[in-house]
């Protein structure tokens, strides 16, 4: 059975382009890129390259990219080397809406006697700045806050953000995960200080990410060993995935408009044919400010784990906004935060397509539907006549 792939913020394929462009870097050139000898130099000269390729992405300068090992590296790093290297500050403002990879770390600086706060988010998922202008005080070390939600695919006006965290004199970090190659950023005309990206989520390698670190940022090394990453990362480098990642992000400049144009075109046909043939149905989260490539829609008086059963039946891969718990379906924190009532939040799917999906994979989606969800209806409890 043919794959529908419609689960790419989970991850993305590996492009072919990136492929081929990693695979001397296993059998044949293999050198250390720290050694003195010309076969490692290459290789250094590679990394080099990817570092550059990067940094045109997002509008920075080389120096200011560090390789790490993903997402969650990066998120981890940046916020415990903001702190590290300010210890006199004691406050980190987060929202409730960030992936595990910074909830997680706050949760720990909470028990390690640190404030934190979770800013509240509104029913469209959105942030309340004047909240956050109120929270920042002299104690505020870092405010971290994400480019764009991973379940909702909601925007967060992260340049007014930074804007604002820099005029009171704390450290802005975001975690861009999911924003990277599916929105344009550019750090020459920002006041962001670090942000986070992952490989995996823009067709590179997985375990393989950047954090970008503003030049002049304090930021305590996270890994320590060898001088790798001028000091900032020890470790010998992720060769193949490094230059993977680097192609990866020329790939993203190349066809940035055209390519996210498309990819919006069959999100919205999508969406418009899932809202229009399956009733009571809506979509979480801020249509306006949105990525292009997500939907996440809300399917009333049914589970989303059984939407997604029966999709994949059809080939068609998906994800629901509940996670089983102990047993029982626990609605994801991000659909809690926004006060999505209870039967909604746990009928909720996430499309997230790429630019590999194609018009004739969303009409065959738009076609299973509404077959899905009139025979789980059937079968609902909620459901009654
Ligand atoms: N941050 C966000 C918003 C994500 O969506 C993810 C992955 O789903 C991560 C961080 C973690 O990235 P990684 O899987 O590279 O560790």
């Amino acid at each position: 059975m043919r794959t529908i792939y419609f689960d790419n913020n989970a991850t993305t394929k590996v492009a072919d382009e990136v492929l081929e462009e990693i695979k001397p870097y296993f059998c044949e050139l293999y050198g250390n890129p720290s050694s003195m000898h010309t076969f490692g130099g290459q290789v250094g000269i590679k990394i080099r390259e990817a570092r550059e390729k990067a940094a045109a992405l997002l509008g920075c300068d080389p120096g200011e990219i560090i390789f790490t090992s993903g997402g969650t590296e990066s998120d981890n790093a940046a916020i415990n080397g903001v702190l590290t290297a300010t210890p006199d500050k004691r406050k980190v403002i987060t929202s409730r809406v960030e992936h595990p990879a910074v909830l997680s770390v706050c949760k720990q600086l909470e028990d390690r006697g640190y404030t934190v706060i979770e800013l509240k988010v509104d029913k469209q998922g959105r942030l309340n700045l004047d909240e956050l202008e109120k929270q920042i005080d002299d104690d505020t070390a870092l405010v971290t806050i994400m480019y764009a939600n991973n379940e909702t695919g909601v925007i967060f006006p992260v340049e007014q953000i930074a804007e604002l965290v820099k005029s009171k004199g704390s450290v802005f970090h975001t975690d861009a995960v999911q924003a990277v190659g599916k929105i344009p950023i550019n750090l020459s005309k920002s006041s962001i200080d670090l942000l986070s990206i992952s490989g995996h989520k823009l067709h590179a390698p997985k375990g393989v990410g950047i954090l970008y670190v503003r030049k002049g940022t304090r930021l305590a090394p996270f890994m320590l060993g060898g001088h790798q990453e001028k000091g900032r990362r020890a470790g010998t480098e992720n060769v193949p995935s490094i230059i993977g990642l680097g192609k990866a992000c020329e790939l993203a400049m190349q066809n940035f408009g055209e390519e996210n144009k498309r990819v919006k075109n069959l999100r919205d046909k999508l969406e418009k044919a899932i809202l229009k043939k399956c009733p009571d149905c809506m979509v979480n989260g801020d249509t306006e400010n949105r990525l292009p490539n997500t939907s996440n829609i809300s399917f009333e008086f049914i589970e989303g784990e059984a939407i997604l059963l029966m999709l994949d039946k059809f080939g068609i891969c998906a994800s629901s906004g509940s996670a089983c718990t102990s047993g029982s379906l626990e609605p994801s924190h991000v659909l809690r935060a926004m006060g999505v009532p209870f039967t909604a939040a746990h009928g909720s799917i996430r499309f997230s397509l790429s630019r590999y999906n194609t018009e004739e994979e969303v009409d065959y989606t738009i076609e299973k539907m509404p077959e899905i969800v009139n025979r789980l209806r059937k079968m609902s409890p909620y459901v009654t006549g």
